[in-house]
């Protein structure tokens, strides 16, 4: 598919929303006019802005299988948001020829951010009721009633933990990049352990230096701990002495008693023993993550995980045993060889279990991964399946009382669907909500991670740590140099 702009460059969202409808297709933009100026396509999208005395003319023109749509809208000259306008009405445009054409219908209408709850709390903060701010979502943005529906009900479930968060609030998220394998879907820079060990002792000891200085910052700044995360990767790839060394760096430089909750992502169940949950156990970590994705031998098999349902099943007891009474359970939706029959079996098995937070993604497969080539033939054969799944999940873990409490969407998910998690009440995960409302300062830690301030006026600004482990390694002080940003950003923004 060739979409082609003239006379305007609203492109970030029109690519966007175009790969919603041809997902797995390659949509190459073009900025040379016409189709007839530019060549013959077979598949192509126009979209063009012609500027006048009566207002902007805008026009979207689709040509696909042999099919031709097109539609036209205007904005009055002279507006106060001329180019939100201009970009929302080409959206709306663009989503009734491409619909028209392909059958497709995205479910979250013509919104392409990651985060529609933000979206959602805006219209409430702007004086709407739930309801108003609903018809909104599906009027103007053309979401179906069923994601609104879901929209609202996160927006009212996030209220209370979103009023724990103040001014001078922050939360410290820190990184283990390395995997003991790596999962064939997998876009993270994460490392195979076995592979990388010789860079293991060094990154654990530069990670230390990072949390005391990022701690040193928090003090300085008169900040305030709302909670920590260590995610990755996986924290529990290394050993537990370790993994000790650095959640005793944390507790040496915050004052880990006040967050609200400290959550370490155990992650792959392979990597959990009792030596490493006693020392999480120790150092005060109140929730751990313990991912199954699937309960299918076979799936796991053929995503390269090396570990099998049973171990997953063995590390929760575990956790259980050794006092973890806040645990949540990651669960992919769409995996290559997985079934609607074989997602509801892991459903049912892991809400036997009962942990606390269960976590449903849809799968996401960037070309990047090792999964990337056969990311066309694997989004186009379970579109519908992966939505059952979805669905399915949804019902279930509400009917089973999990209520959904975060959302956010991804680039390149099957569908164009969501990741939500569901908690039964009160073990509702607060730094992703932090994270998702970007509600206040994220101080991040390690390779890969990406420190983001944010001001009482929602000014954000990003400091983005180096993402390999070596070249966090060999530059490491030049990185520490950037994070003196943090104390400016306070300080330009009055917050010292
Ligand atoms: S466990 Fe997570 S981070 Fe590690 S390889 Fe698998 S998907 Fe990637």
């Amino acid at each position: 598919m060739t979409l082609i702009f003239d006379g305007h460059s609203y492109r970030y969202e029109l690519e966007s929303l175009c790969r919603f409808f041809f997902t797995g297709e390659t949509v190459t933009s073009v900025f040379r006019g016409t189709p007839e100026d530019s060549g013959d396509y077979e598949a192509y999208i126009l979209t063009s802005l012609r500027r006048g005395e009566g207002g902007t003319t805008l026009t979207v023109r689709a040509r696909y299988r042999g099919r031709e749509e097109q539609a036209q809208d205007k904005v009055p000259n002279g507006v106060r948001d001329y180019d939100h306008d201009c970009e929302y009405a080409f959206g709306v445009l663009l989503y009734r020829a491409l619909s028209a054409l392909t059958g497709v219908f995205p479910q979250w209408g013509v919104l392409t951010g990651i985060r529609p709850v933000k979206l959602f709390r805006r219209l409430l903060d702007e004086g709407k009721s739930p309801e108003e701010a609903r018809k909104y979502f599906e009027e103007q943005y053309l979401v179906t009633p069923e994601k609104s529906a879901l929209a609202a009900c996160i927006a009212e479930n996030q209220r209370r933990i979103l009023s724990l968060s103040g001014e001078k609030s922050y939360s410290l998220y820190l990184s283990m990049p390395f995997c003991p394998s790596r999962c064939r879907y997998c876009s993270f820079v994460s490392h195979n352990i076995e592979k990388t060990k010789r860079l293991v002792p060094d990154y654990l000891r530069l990670m230390c230096e990072e949390i005391r200085a990022a701690g040193r910052q928090a003090r300085e700044l008169g900040l305030r701990l709302a909670s920590i995360y260590f995610g990755g990767g996986t924290p529990t790839a290394v050993t537990a002495p370790q993994l000790r060394q650095i959640l005793d760096a944390v507790a040496e430089s915050f004052p880990v008693s006040d967050a609200l909750e400290y959550t370490v992502e155990a992650g792959r169940p392979d990597t959990i023993d009792r030596d490493k949950l006693r020392v999480m156990k120790e150092a005060g970590v109140t929730r751990i993550s313990i991912n199954p994705q699937t309960l299918q031998d076979e799936v796991l098999r053929a995503i390269g995980r090396n570990h099998t349902a049973a171990q997953t099943v063995e590390a929760f007891h575990l956790a259980r045993e050794m006092g973890f009474d806040d645990i949540n359970m990651d669960l992919i939706a769409g995996l290559p060889g997985d079934t609607l029959a074989g997602f509801r079996d892991t459903l049912s098995k892991v809400m036997a279990l009962g942990p606390e937070n269960v976590t449903v993604h849809t799968l996401t497969v960037k070309r990047s991964s090792d999964m990337g080539g056969e990311y066309a033939s694997l989004y186009k054969a379970t579109e519908e399946e992966v939505s059952a799944m979805v669905d399915h999940a949804r019902q279930r873990l509400m009917d089973g009382g999990w209520q959904p409490y975060y959302l956010y969407r991804q680039k390149n998910t099957i569908a164009n669907l969501e990741n939500v998690g569901y908690a039964k009440s009160g073990h509702e995960s607060d730094y992703n909500i932090f994270i998702m409302e970007e509600v206040h300062t994220i101080l991040a830690v390690g390779a890969g991670a990406v420190t983001k301030l944010v001001a009482p006026t929602g000014k954000i600004e990003r400091i983005y740590n180096y993402k390999y482990p070596y070249e966090y390694i060999d530059r490491f002080d030049q990185m520490m140099e950037r994070k003196n940003r943090v104390v400016s950003f306070y300080e330009h923004n009055g917050l010292k």
